[in-house]
């Protein structure tokens, strides 16, 4: 019976609920403020993206593996990086980075409409697959999001979700006016998260913590 075996898998059980209650109230302690997005860790089953063997670490504040050599971000870095983005119901948002695809099930529950664009295929392909099985449905695209996704440009919010040389200037020419970027920027082990915001044609630079992500790559990402 495949279908019950999908559903257990993905069992939202009062334990799991009870965890992710924990989780939230450690990332409220660690400083985030943000309630819509600390209502959508709430509400976002992260024990699904792990495997069975991993499944005890689903609420830890911790990165951990989704093969390909890629990560699921920490959910303090996933919180802090969707505050600083300050979403509002139906911004247009644009991920880059798409991995395990928890990120744009998080943008999705503060009712943006989500672009996300994933590098590797076989994590593309993956994630595309298995989100919509949760009921999360972003636009999925595969390709370089160094470049951004000018086909669907300008976007009033643009995530970063891997570590960036430089701010990818194709990035804020696809900002609407208005718009907010939020992009780890530094070298290949630790970046500075920036946020970029785009009045008319006048752009503004802030610099937060440190953090440290899996290397953006392609075009304008490291070689
Ligand atoms: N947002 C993800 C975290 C992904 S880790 C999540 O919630 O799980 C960073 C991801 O960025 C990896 O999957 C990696 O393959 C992807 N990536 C790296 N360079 C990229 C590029 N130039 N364009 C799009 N995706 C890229």
């Amino acid at each position: 019976m495949p279908f019950l075996g999908v559903l257990s898998m993905f069992e939202d059980t009062y334990k799991q609920r009870g965890l992710r209650g924990k989780l939230v109230r450690k990332l409220r302690q660690k400083g985030i403020r943000n309630e819509a997005v600390l209502e959508a860790i709430g509400r976002v089953p992260r024990h699904v993206f792990f495997d069975d063997a991993l499944l005890i670490h689903a609420y830890e504040d911790k990165a951990f593996p989704i093969g390909e050599g890629q990560t699921i971000s920490q959910p303090y870095t996933v919180a802090f990086q969707t505050e600083l983005l300050e979403v509002q119901p139906g911004d247009k948002v644009l991920e880059v980075g798409t991995g395990s695809g928890y990120q744009a099930c998080i943008l999705l529950e503060l009712k943006a409409k989500v672009y996300t664009i994933e590098y590797n295929r076989v994590l593309y392909e993956r994630t595309r697959a298995f989100l919509p099985l949760l009921g999360y449905s972003p636009h999925f695209f595969c390709g370089d999001g160094s470049k951004g996704l000018p086909v669907r440009a300008p976007y009033d919010k643009i995530i970063v979700t891997a570590g960036a040389p430089i701010v990818p200037e194709a990035l804020m020419q696809q900002l609407a006016d208005g718009g907010v970027l939020v992009v780890p920027v530094g070298g290949r082990d630790k970046q500075k998260m920036i946020r970029i915001r785009r009045k008319k044609d006048k752009i503004t630079r802030e610099e937060f913590d440190f953090f440290s992500f899996v290397p953006l790559l392609g075009e304008k990402g490291w070689k």
